[in-house]
């Protein structure tokens, strides 16, 4: 696995962008569907504020849907294996099992992603608290 200080790591284990220790979510597990889209307001290690602007996570929503689309066409794939023609019911079947299945994933790793977009890790970040904005 990734060490901290990369964003691979910080959006794999839904860590804080800054400093790679706090949690960004309330249950903290990617598959975990109970209080699935509380985001915390900011890091408890560093303070980073990880809401700092209101529709701060509007472009979340198409790295979203990207997500969604690798399980979807998985399912879709294994449907093919069972079935001479793929029908527009059948996509949509995988699609809606995928958004299910995955929903706390997918929504949690767009977040983490996005997040990881415009903050960066600083190693000084867990010893030295600050709120920050950005
Ligand atoms: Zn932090």
């Amino acid at each position: 696995m990734l060490g901290k200080g990369s964003k691979l790591y910080s959006i794999a284990k839904l860590k804080c962008p800054r400093c790679h220790e706090g949690d960004l979510f309330e249950n903290n597990s990617l598959l975990g569907y109970s209080k699935m889209s509380k985001m915390l307001d900011h890091c408890p290690v560093c303070q980073q504020v990880y809401e700092p602007e209101p529709g701060y996570y509007y472009g979340a929503m198409f790295i979203s849907y990207g997500l969604t689309a690798g399980p979807t066409l998985a399912i879709v794939g294994l449907m093919m294996l069972f079935s001479e023609e793929l029908t527009l019911w059948m996509f949509m079947g995988a699609l809606l099992l995928s958004l299910v299945l995955f929903m706390p994933a997918i929504f949690k790793l767009s977040r983490a992603i996005w997040i990881n977009i415009f903050i960066s890790y600083d190693p000084l970040a867990a010893q030295n608290p600050q709120a920050r904005g950005h």
